[in-house]
């Protein structure tokens, strides 16, 4: 049975380019594949979380994961620091990853820009980070968004070499997956870029946002003055619209607006009620089970305990091999 790895950092709620990206795969795959979904909060360091909220954040999306239907009798659903064998991964594969071709990373050069006052060098080796996660369970498929694909792709590239330098075929090289074939990005709501935790304010929809929040929120997307003639190519930001009503709509509510953009009688305004109406519904069932998960303490205790023993058991058998492979002995 293939194996599949995924993980999302506590640096914030989850949101819709979470849920669509990510979450909504793991779902799905935990039914018919070996599965472990994690909450990176080695990851989130990079940003310097304040101590005392580090633990409430690890507990929100582990709410946020449960409620959105990651069962933890199906998979193995763990916390990444609560298996430190990960952090000894990340110290032998950092001995393969080159600085030039982390310094190539176009999330690290985004990061650089965005943080000139904090170029960490847990921001430079973020993908090793994230390769080690992948391969200490010998993952064949990692559930991400399009966002990711560079950085998969850098994993492939550390698999590859760690493969030929020791002369083994011991590690599969894994690759990105999305149910729907191609790898998906959620737009934001301000007609470029991606949704994301980091984005402008209200420019991402998070799973807790209240309905006000939502309404507010989506009424206020860029849009464009409209088409003037049939069938017009669609602006990003229109475009961006209609991906995120295909997301959340029926097809029927799609089409309708499809047509009425095409022969040129669209009314944004229309189009955005409706989409925060539907939105709202979509996030609604969520919603109410994050409030029941966070609150129940014993509950999360006894999920994330018994994660770590199955992620620990597998994470142990690949570090003792490539301790093996490498040369590392006992005397
Ligand atoms: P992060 O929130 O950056 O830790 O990302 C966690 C997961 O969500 C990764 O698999 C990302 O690829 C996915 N993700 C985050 N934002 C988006 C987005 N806007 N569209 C699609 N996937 C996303």
């Amino acid at each position: 049975m293939d194996t599949v790895v995924s993980g999302i950092r506590p640096t914030g709620n989850l949101h819709l380019g979470n849920y669509f990206g990510a979450v909504r795969n793991f779902i799905k795959m935990q039914q018919d594949y070996n599965s472990f979904f994690f909450v990176a909060d080695y990851h989130s360091l990079t940003t310097h979380p304040n101590p005392a909220d580090l633990n409430t954040s690890v507990r929100q999306v582990l709410a946020e994961y449960l409620a959105c239907g990651i069962d933890p009798e199906k998979c193995t659903l763990y916390i990444q620091s609560d298996v430190p064998e990960t952090a000894e991964l990340y110290l032998l594969l950092n001995m393969l990853a080159y600085v030039g071709e982390l310094e190539r990373s176009t999330s690290f050069k985004d990061k650089i820009r965005m943080h000139p006052d904090n170029v960490n060098a847990g921001l430079l080796t973020y993908p090793v980070l994230m390769a080690a996660d992948i391969i200490i369970h010998r993952a064949h498929k990692v559930p991400v968004g399009k966002d990711q694909q560079q950085h998969l792709e850098m994993t492939r590239n550390f698999v590859n070499r760690f493969n030929h330098l020791y002369g083994v075929n011991y590690f599969p090289e894994p690759e990105a997956f999305n149910f729907s074939e191609e790898l998906i990005k959620v737009p934001g709501l301000d007609g470029s870029g991606k949704m994301g935790k980091s984005a402008a304010e209200g420019n991402t929809i998070f799973l807790v946002d209240e309905p006000e929040a939502i309404r507010k929120k989506v009424m206020r997307a860029v849009t464009d003055t409209g088409p003037v003639e049939p069938n017009q190519p669609k602006s990003e930001s229109i475009a961006n619209i209609f991906t995120l009503m295909k997301l959340v709509s029926d097809s029927d509510t799609v089409e309708h607006f499809e047509s009425s953009y095409n022969n040129c009688t669209i009314r944004y305004g229309d189009m955005k009620k409706q989409l925060a109406e539907d939105m709202i519904r979509f996030i609604a069932p969520i919603q109410q089970q994050i409030k029941k998960f966070f609150a129940d303490t014993e509950l999360l205790h006894t999920i994330v305990s018994h994660g770590a023993e199955k992620a620990k058991e597998s994470a142990a058998i690949t570090v003792n091999e490539v301790r093996k492979i490498i040369g590392i002995k006992k005397f």
